[in-house]
């Protein structure tokens, strides 16, 4: 018996979100799976909403993305913030269930395939500091960090700065979080030279209006970065 064989009889494989046995670590037991709406299939390129039909091999776009102004170019979700995929976000959240952020990163790491690009800057939205306080991490630092060391990546956990309070999107509706977020984020001068001509991956727990996402964009592009791709681990279908 190998060592892995020996710490799996000490700590056998735990579903991450029931806490059934499963056959190995950082799964889903099959029950849990079923319910976790994963992302596949056509997808809008932009916000990585599920949309009818067959991947034609074109890129494809929402109805929100046509006619919302979104700064960045491509992006993707690994899952629908629905069921237990509301679960699961939630849990890493304000659960302090950070060993749910391996796992999570994996799901992101295969939503984001098609639009990783090689010398890319992995970037996460940074929490505001009082949240930061509150809540320990960062949840959108964790995952990038991650990411960046899965993909091959460089990462910048601080190339983005919250510049001032902007509250609780929740409860608002979508051309208010947009209002709010604008001019929300800025570039520290001293990661200007890092981002400048680079195309950047910008990552968060979850996008809801995408509000968040474009006023972080717009920073970037504002700093020189060259591009600017989005990922998210959960994708709310409706504002709320
Ligand atoms: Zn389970
Ligand atoms: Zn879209």
């Amino acid at each position: 018996m190998g060592m892995q064989g020996a710490l799996q009889l000490l700590y056998p494989p735990q579903c991450i979100s029931c806490a059934a046995p499963v056959q190995s670590d950082f799964g889903l037991c099959a029950d849990c799976w079923r319910d976790t709406p994963f992302i596949a299939g056509l997808v809008c390129d932009q916000c990585g909403m599920p949309l009818p039909g067959q991947d034609a091999g074109e890129r494809a776009l929402c109805d929100d993305c046509m006619t919302i102004a979104r700064p960045w170019d491509r992006g993707r979700a690994a899952l629908m913030y629905q069921a237990n995929g509301r679960n699961l976000v939630l849990a890493l959240k304000h659960g302090d269930r950070m060993d749910l952020a391996r796992p999570a990163a994996a799901w992101m790491m295969r939503a984001a395939q098609p639009i990783l690009r090689p010398g890319m800057l992995v970037v996460p939205v940074p929490l505001h500091w009082m949240r930061l306080f509150r809540r320990r991490y960062n949840q959108a630092a964790l995952l990038s960090r991650l990411i960046a060391r899965a993909a091959g990546l460089e990462h910048c956990p601080d190339a983005v700065s919250r510049k001032r309070s902007t509250g609780n999107q929740d409860g608002k509706t979508r051309d208010a979080r947009f209002a709010n977020l604008a001019g929300a984020f800025g570039v520290p001068k001293a990661r200007e030279a890092r981002l400048r001509d680079r195309d950047v991956l910008l990552v968060d727990d979850v996008m809801t209006s995408g509000a968040t996402f474009a006023a972080a964009t717009e920073a970037l592009l504002a700093a020189g970065a060259r591009s600017v791709s989005v990922l998210g681990l959960a994708r709310v279908a409706k504002d709320g």
